[in-house]
């Protein structure tokens, strides 16, 4: 990455050497990721071509442009090419995301992260070589379909498989230590966490001892998470 002075030049090549994310397409998904990006300390060159929205944002994020992202001149003129990171977070016009990921490709962002609207707009956005391709909507559907049909209070799916559930801590074990359950091997699944009532979230080990309104943190193979999420 080219470094620029920190103080003159202009301001999205500032951003560009922060620890800093270009975020292409201001909608629902593209702003709450932005701004929680800003939440967390990272500075964040946000691009909408509707100038309502980027009015509206004005402010909330370390800079926000009005460019159209399928030109690549107006992506250089606002120093893309020196970031590391660039989400394309359009869905609904498949063209202009497919075009910003092409002009992206060519400058040799090292990382892009692209919304895909369904599996044909990922597959094309895979094999043009953008490493992470995310499905927003498919992936919360299904995230909240497990929420919906069983007992968890959240759940996430760590890799096809795989789930990471929290519920409430089952009776059978109240009040005896986890290492004497067996439910490892009885069930096939780790209580990796708990949290007691409102105090913080804890570390389970062989000695934890849980109670009826605990909360716990379950891994393992998706069904059998999901089935030990179901019990009583
Ligand atoms: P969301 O569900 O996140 O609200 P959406 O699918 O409804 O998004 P999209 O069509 O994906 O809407 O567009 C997201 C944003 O991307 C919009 O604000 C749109 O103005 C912006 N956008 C679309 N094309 C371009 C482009 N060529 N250059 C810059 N921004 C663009």
């Amino acid at each position: 990455m080219v470094r620029f002075p920190i103080f003159g030049g202009d301001p999205a090549r500032r951003i560009a050497e922060a620890d800093s994310v270009a975020v292409i397409g201001l909608g629902r998904f593209g702003s709450s990721l932005a701004i929680e990006l800003m939440a967390g300390g990272t500075e964040v060159l946000g691009i909408d071509l509707d100038e309502e929205l980027v009015q509206a944002h004005n402010g909330e994020l370390t800079q926000v442009v009005r460019a159209d992202s399928t030109k690549e001149e107006a992506l250089r003129q606002l120093a893309i090419d020196e970031f590391d990171r660039v989400v394309v977070a359009i869905g609904g016009d498949v063209s202009a995301s497919i075009l910003t990921c092409s002009v992206l490709l060519s400058m040799k962002i090292p990382v892009i992260w692209a919304k895909a609207v369904d599996d044909r707009h990922g597959l094309i956005l895979e094999q043009l070589g953008i490493q992470h391709v995310i499905y927003p909507e498919k992936d919360m559907g299904r995230r909240v379909a497990h929420l919906v049909r069983g007992a968890a209070l959240d759940y996430i799916e760590v890799a096809p498989g795989y789930a990471l559930v929290k519920t409430a801590a089952p009776s059978l074990l109240h009040g005896k230590r986890l290492g004497d359950t067996g439910i490892r091997a009885s069930h096939g699944i780790t209580i990796a966490a708990f949290q007691h009532g409102d105090e913080a979230w804890r570390n389970a080990d062989n000695a934890t001892v849980l109670h009826e309104g605990d909360t716990i943190l379950v891994v393992g193979p998706t069904a059998n998470a999901e089935a030990f999420a179901q019990l009583r």
